[in-house]
């Protein structure tokens, strides 16, 4: 999707949670969490992941760094399939893809100094040793502005933002050419959330990471992003860079995303599409195109046949039988 040689190349990518059901639990029908993904992250560049909750977007961050298993699809890393290494393969490429967690308190370990935290990484790779370890976690609290004094200090000592910056610099400490954020800034205070925001942009300007942003808020997103990806019910439903999605949303989900969401500066051009009810169970999802339930631009096509992806006139992926 990216013009530049991909960092991380997914396809095909599917997450079926199987769930006992019925009477005495006798039948087994799957989640269908993720269900077709391809996406193309270049180095450097920041693609936002956006949907409701329930769309399926944190399942995408999990299986692209393997922390759960797909069930189908390819995963490259580097130009390399990670899809089915095991633990000792895996090693070098667990480097270069790293996550940076949403709620940073309950992702930090209480009883470790901020400092242990950020070295913990580096003690499983032992061709880093110990005078390189203390020289680049002081490095790395630099980097992410907090002062050197805090390496002693432990989590609950931090303010909310302070340990975000903690949970990036552990995130940092191997290296990575990817990090993986998920809703890194939602339980942040707003005012928070820009200075956090605004140092993950600079570290990628500095450091050349890519980002997959996984965000439900788009104000957060117009701020990051240089494409975004927008799910529904574990797929992508369009996929464009943030301007064009911001200008102009092709598909009803991403208008009515858009529509709903409070950003500062409305566009006279944006259609109103209001979203109605919740997402619909990936268990049993609809049939045809699976916004159906919900679409207010709905026809008895839809109901019947599945919209696939596919490229627009203006030069992005949509599926939606009115803008084929
Ligand atoms: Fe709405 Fe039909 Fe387009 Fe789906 S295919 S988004 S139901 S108009």
């Amino acid at each position: 999707m990216s013009a530049a040689a991909p960092l991380l190349q997914v396809e095909g990518l599917k997450k079926h949670f199987p769930l006992k059901h019925g009477l005495f639990g006798g039948e087994v029908v799957a989640i269908r969490a993720v269900d077709g993904v391809d996406l193309t992250i270049a180095p450097g560049e920041t693609l936002c992941l956006v949907g409701e909750s329930g769309s399926g977007k944190s399942t995408v961050g999990k299986l692209v760094l393997r922390l759960t298993e797909p069930t189908a699809g390819t995963i490259r890393l580097e130009g390399v399939d990670i899809t089915h290494l095991g633990p000792d393969a895996m090693r070098p490429y667990r480097r270069r893809a790293q996550m940076v967690f949403q709620d940073p308190y309950a992702s930090l370990n209480p009883r470790m100094t901020a400092g242990k935290i950020v070295s913990e990484p580096l003690e499983n790779y032992p061709d880093i040793g110990a005078s390189a370890r203390k020289e680049r976690v002081a490095a790395l609290f630099e980097q992410v502005g907090l002062r050197p004094d805090a390496m002693q200090r432990f989590p609950f000592e931090f303010s909310g933002g302070q340990r975000q910056r903690l949970g990036i610099a552990r995130a940092l400490a191997l290296n990575p050419a990817l990090i993986v954020a998920d809703e890194p800034v939602s339980a942040l205070d707003v005012s928070v959330q820009a200075q956090v925001l605004n140092l993950m942009m600079d570290l990628q300007e500095e450091l050349g990471l890519a980002y997959l942003f996984i965000s439900h808020d788009l104000g957060v997103v117009e701020h990051i992003g240089h494409h975004v990806a927008v799910m529904y019910l574990g797929r992508i439903v369009e996929y464009a860079t943030k301007d064009a999605l911001f200008e102009n949303p092709r598909h009803p989900y991403s208008q009515a995303l858009l529509a709903a969401a409070p950003l500062p500066d409305p566009r006279a051009k944006r259609e109103r599409v209001v979203l109605q009810g919740d997402i619909p169970s990936p268990i049993n999802p609809p049939t045809g195109c699976a916004f159906h339930t919900r679409c207010p631009k709905a026809f008895d096509r839809c109901k019947v046949e599945t919209p696939q992806l596919v490229p627009t006139a203006d030069g992005r992926l949509a599926s939606c039988h009115l803008v084929e």
